[in-house]
């Protein structure tokens, strides 16, 4: 769980209007998950077989959408205005499940 108000200050300091963290690996097939896993590790988990099921861990699909959204977010952050203290803050959850597709979960915390 995130500190909401500690990210909301580093965001403000770094003048970013969108943060983005990944984290983790999970199987999409059963309820195999390794949430030590950082990104800079993801290219070794690159169509790996989950330990437990054998299904695809991360597809090159969903690898491509989360540099996607890595570089939209990048860019968005060049032209957004800097976060103010008036400003509302969400936070959203985005789900993929191998096909590169993605589900987002938004929800408004202030
Ligand atoms: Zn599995």
């Amino acid at each position: 769980m995130l500190n909401i108000k500690k990210e909301f200050e580093i965001m403000k300091k770094q003048k970013k209007t969108i943060e983005m963290k990944v984290g983790g690996i999970k199987c999409d097939a059963c309820d195999w998950k390794d949430t030590n896993v950082s990104i800079n590790d993801y290219k070794n988990w690159l169509n790996k077989p989950c330990p437990k099921c054998g299904a695809n861990l991360l597809t090159e699909a969903d690898c491509r959408t989360t540099k996607f959204i890595f570089g939209f977010i990048k860019l968005m952050n060049k032209f957004l205005p800097a976060p103010k203290e008036s400003d509302k803050i969400a936070e959203g959850i985005i789900k993929m499940n191998g096909t590169g597709a993605v589900d987002i979960e938004i929800k408004e915390i202030n």
